[in-house]
């Protein structure tokens, strides 16, 4: 039985039971972001029983006026620093931030719904009730070919959750 989620606007749903086959691949891959809100900053500090202060030192990086959680690099790759690499979950998955939350449901996908298929295998079609080619080969992790970011001098990946700064 498929959990399908949907959302009005979009082409595509997604079955987020399947995300335990994928091991988190929107979470790693080449270098991203995750912006944050303050209210999300406080929450995450809240859920890890830290001070806001002592939070950001930790777990951000100032990006010019913004916030990203900092990236761990695993060999020729990056991971987010709150990326479990055992369970391959997110370990702040109750309180992560709504650019997380709300993948792979971003205006940007609507019309770029081919890097949605990349990225994500648990994406579907339920207008024919079929899944995305994706979801028979697994996530591929091809390049997605964004090259602008905020520091305007590294490629960034496009389609996952830790998004470049032209989403
Ligand atoms: S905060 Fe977002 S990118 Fe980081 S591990 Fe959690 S879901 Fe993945």
């Amino acid at each position: 039985m498929f959990n399908i989620i949907t959302k009005e606007g979009y082409d595509y749903g997604f079955d987020p039971s399947k995300c335990a086959a994928c091991e988190g691949k929107c979470c790693t891959g080449e270098s991203g972001f995750i912006w944050l809100t303050l209210a999300e900053m406080e929450a995450i500090a809240s859920f890890l029983k830290i001070e806001i202060e002592d939070f950001k030192s930790r777990y951000l990086r100032k990006i010019r006026y913004r916030y990203s959680l900092k990236e761990r690099q695993v060999g020729e790759s990056f991971e987010c620093i709150f990326f479990d690499t055992e369970s391959k979950n997110c370990s702040i998955y109750p309180v992560r931030p709504s650019q997380c939350a709300t993948f792979p449901f971003w205006d940007y996908f609507k019309n770029h719904i081919d890097e949605v298929v990349e990225e994500c295998q648990v994406s579907y079609y339920p207008s024919n009730n079929r899944f995305l080619p994706s979801f028979a080969s697994g996530c591929m992790r091809p390049e997605a070919g964004h090259t602008s970011d905020a520091s305007g001098d590294q490629d960034r990946r496009s389609a996952c959750r830790r998004q470049c700064d032209t989403l």
